[in-house]
């Protein structure tokens, strides 16, 4: 395997693991409409926590259709900003970043 096939298969990996991820929290959430109205405050407080796990499941996937989208154009681990070479030790911990380090921190 070359390095970038790497990288697609892990970036495949994570997404089929956030995807079952997903499914689950909205199985939970789902669950939750049929609550009694005793449970329905707390169930509440938990659908916030995990609607928000859901939403940055939700943009990790967008992120990661993204680097498989860079991948296939042959522009995958270049910053989409400044066009630099990303770091492949920012890209083992981050693989669906689409930006430098650099830029990262300007964006952030
Ligand atoms: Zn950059």
């Amino acid at each position: 395997m070359t390095k970038l096939e790497i990288r697609k298969k892990a970036l495949l990996d994570r997404l089929k693991e956030l995807d079952s991820r997903l499914h689950d929290i909205d199985a939970e959430l789902v669950s939750h409409t049929n609550a009694d109205w005793d449970e329905m405050a707390v169930e509440r407080e938990e659908d916030e926590v995990l609607e928000g796990q859901g939403n940055q499941g939700q943009a990790e996937i967008a992120a990661i259709r993204a680097a498989l989208a860079r991948i296939k154009e042959g522009e995958y681990g270049f910053c989409t900003k400044c066009g630099v070479a990303i770091a492949e030790e920012r890209l083992d911990l981050l693989p669906h970043t689409p930006f430098c380090a650099r830029c990262a921190r300007e964006v952030a």
